[in-house]
């Protein structure tokens, strides 16, 4: 991540002074947006970076209880650098700049000690990612060099949000289905499947909450979509262009009754071939004797008949039982 953060958002200075610590594993860092009392709401962050002219550097501080920084993966026992989400200010405080990215060393390189003005430690046990090492990070008064402040602003790629929170939204949603298609095991730590659902629940949240990017996703959508129809020879991403395509219909994309008429379509169609296929597995008349049976002794197929439980038929009709 670190590396991936350097090579897009450091100048060449920048690269050349942290890059061969963060491709020799000097630099360990972990990504420190999100505060205890502002997630999605980037523009509430209260962490803040004053510039300070003469020493050329900016005093870093998290203000106050909602304003540190709490669920960076990794912070708690092992980075020692965090890229740092923090507001910027001239000196004297009196113009704020907007959101900008740091890059912040916490703890000592060589006693991985934390640095005099750093507070950290790791959050309270999850539900699933219990290695994930999330932490806290309080900041006093930490001062960091000019240089620091990564110089080229990130850019959000509609595709791979729009993709993470589709995946996981998707996949959270399976594994409880796959919870309920086993039963009561699917509810066993051993079936694995609680631990994977509540893996992927916490990636609906982590790294952008799903709702909100969903939202960002269409929203992006619907400004492409209206700059085809304003100007439909103007370039556009691979991944929108099939908003170009000509559409089948127009009443298939307006018409209520077409719609339902394709969910009846594909039901029959379904049903049918259900139909096809147990048929076909059905023996003749005669083939099998067993078949021939008219009635079938409810006692051989009970789920209730082995054991010396009631069935529930047994147990309504019981008077004491209303
Ligand atoms: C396992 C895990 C790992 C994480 N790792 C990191 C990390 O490494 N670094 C880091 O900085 N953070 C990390 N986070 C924090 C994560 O990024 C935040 O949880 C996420 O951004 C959501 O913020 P929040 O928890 O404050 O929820 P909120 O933003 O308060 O959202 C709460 C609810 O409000 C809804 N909501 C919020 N805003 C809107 C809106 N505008 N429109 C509609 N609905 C809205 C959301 O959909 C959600 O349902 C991690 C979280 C988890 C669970």
């Amino acid at each position: 991540m670190c590396l991936y953060a350097l090579e897009t958002m450091a100048n060449e200075e920048q690269k050349q002074q942290f890059l061969p610590l963060a491709q020799s594993f000097r630099i360990i860092t972990t990504y420190a947006q999100t505060e205890l009392g502002h997630g999605t709401d980037l523009r509430r962050l209260e962490t803040e970076a004053v510039f300070d002219r003469t020493s050329d550097s900016f005093v870093l501080n998290t203000p106050t209880l909602t304003s540190i920084k709490f669920w960076p993966g990794a912070l708690g026992r092992t980075t020692n650098y965090v890229l740092l989400m923090a507001q910027l200010y001239t000196p004297n405080r009196d113009h704020p700049c907007g959101l900008q990215m740091f890059l912040v060393q916490i703890r000592d390189l060589n006693t991985h000690e934390p640095l005099s003005g750093v507070e950290l430690g790791e959050i309270s046990t999850r539900f699933a990612h219990a290695a994930g090492d999330n932490g806290y990070l309080r900041l006093s008064n930490l001062r960091i060099t000019r240089t620091q402040m990564l110089m080229k602003l990130a850019q959000l790629h509609a595709l791979s949000s729009g993709l993470k929170a589709y995946t996981s939204s998707v996949g959270e949603r399976l594994a409880q289905v796959c919870r309920v298609a086993c039963g009561g095991h699917g509810f066993l730590v051993a079936s694995g499947i609680v631990g994977i659902k509540s893996y992927l629940d916490a990636v609906c949240s982590a790294e952008g909450d799903n709702v909100v990017l969903f939202l960002q996703t269409a929203r992006y959508l619907l400004k492409v979509m209206q700059q085809v129809e304003e100007d439909s020879s103007e370039k556009i991403g691979s991944s929108t262009a099939y908003l170009y395509l000509p559409l089948w219909s127009s009443t298939t994309i307006i018409n209520l009754d077409d719609y339902c008429r394709l969910f009846e379509n594909r039901s029959q169609l379904q049903s049918q071939s259900e139909s096809d296929a147990e048929a076909e597995s059905e023996p003749e008349i005669g083939e099998n004797s067993d078949s021939d049976a008219e009635t079938v002794d409810e006692s051989e197929t009970s789920e209730y008949s082995d054991h010396n439980v009631e069935s529930p038929t047994e147990v309504f009709d019981d008077e004491d039982v209303s």
